[in-house]
């Protein structure tokens, strides 16, 4: 039995869903004649409350997309220090749409409103780069799966209108923050201009990313897209596991956060562990003692058929999906009780 943690991105499409792929109507999606993929849109923008949405084969293209309409090249963006937009996306912002990152050093991943406010104004200033988004990522992943504070996101979204700023989220872990601090789509699609999700990750679809705005905004995107070569033909399969995974695997995010807060009890109760940063939703990142190094631990559990992610720093992440049963629980239990240090 193999015990893949390395990403809720791991999952395979369940027979449900599948199914629901084979039955897809489909068309031409770049001449928005795919059925499909227009009800996936249409049912995004409807559970947001939002004017439009248009589909993304990935969330790096959706947030790529996102900047890219939101600015001009010499803009700024801000967002924090441990930003997926940042770190992940392959220098995306600077390559794509020639904007400088400011970073914003907070605490797992969230900053605050004041932080935003004492680096945001002052634009006026020819020798400043010009302050044009601000993004924020819910969950964050490197921050550990936390969750914001929706007064704080309020208090930053009060900035934005004061210094005329445009506000992206990338939630492509939105749902599992929804699920577990009871908050809904609509709160959200009220306070971002943009937003990212992503349903390849918890909810369990093989691809896709939806980017949600205004029609303005969505028009566009769909520009945007094209040029970075993302619209696709027959994509009606693919958006017919999107429509799956917002039915049937939104409120089943909270078994995966259950399991996670028994890896995390199980975790701090072990000696050779040295820190488990708190556990919100489905991921974990903890740190083992310095004299067990964190790529031999990851070799060593890989060799039990245990796949963890080295996050730099020392730090391992585990995350918890669709995919790991209650008997992998047991095991993967079982395995880190007996590990020898
Ligand atoms: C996974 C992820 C994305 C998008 O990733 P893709 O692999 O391109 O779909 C964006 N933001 C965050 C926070 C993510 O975790």
């Amino acid at each position: 039995m193999k015990i893949d943690l390395i990403s809720d991105t791991v999952t395979r499409p369940t027979n449900g869903m599948l199914d629901a792929m084979m039955r897809a109507k489909v068309g031409d999606d770049v001449f928005k004649s795919d059925p499909t993929v227009t009800m996936l849109q249409e049912k995004a923008a409807e559970l947001f409350g939002m004017e439009d949405a248009l589909f993304f084969p990935s969330g790096t293209m959706a947030n790529q997309t996102a900047i890219k309409l939101h600015t001009q090249p010499g803009d700024k963006l801000f967002c924090d220090k441990w930003a997926h937009v940042y770190n992940y996306e392959g220098g995306g912002a600077a390559f794509n749409s020639g904007v400088a990152c400011k970073l914003i050093d907070g605490d797992r991943g969230m900053f605050t409103a004041a932080q935003l406010r004492d680096i945001s104004a002052g634009r006026a200033d020819i020798h400043v780069p010009y302050s044009r988004l601000v993004c924020v990522e819910n969950t964050t992943n490197k921050g550990g799966g936390a969750c914001w504070d929706f007064e704080e996101l309020k208090k930053i979204k009060q900035v934005c209108l004061d210094q005329n700023l445009d506000y992206h989220l990338d939630g492509a872990r939105l749902f599992n923050a929804l699920v577990v601090k009871n908050e809904t789509p609509k709160q959200y699609g009220e306070l971002f201009d943009t937003i990212s999700i992503c349903l390849s990750k918890g909810l369990g679809a093989p691809i896709g990313s939806i980017l949600l705005g205004s029609k303005e905004h969505i028009a566009k995107a769909l520009r945007i897209r094209k040029l970075f070569g993302g619209a696709m033909r027959q994509a009606g399969f693919l958006a017919a596991a999107g429509i799956y995974s917002l039915d049937n695997n939104i409120n089943r995010l909270a078994e995966d956060h259950k399991k996670a807060k028994d890896i995390e009890l199980v975790l701090n109760s072990l000696s050779y562990v040295k820190k488990v940063e708190p556990v919100e939703t489905n991921i974990i990142i903890f740190y083992v003692k310095d004299y067990l190094n964190a790529d031999n631990f990851i070799a060593n559990m890989a060799k039990k058929n245990i796949l963890l992610t080295p996050m730099g720093d020392g730090k391992i992440r585990i995350v918890t999906h669709l995919d790991f049963s209650e008997e992998m629980l047991e095991k993967l239990v079982y395995e880190l009780k007996v590990f020898k240090e």
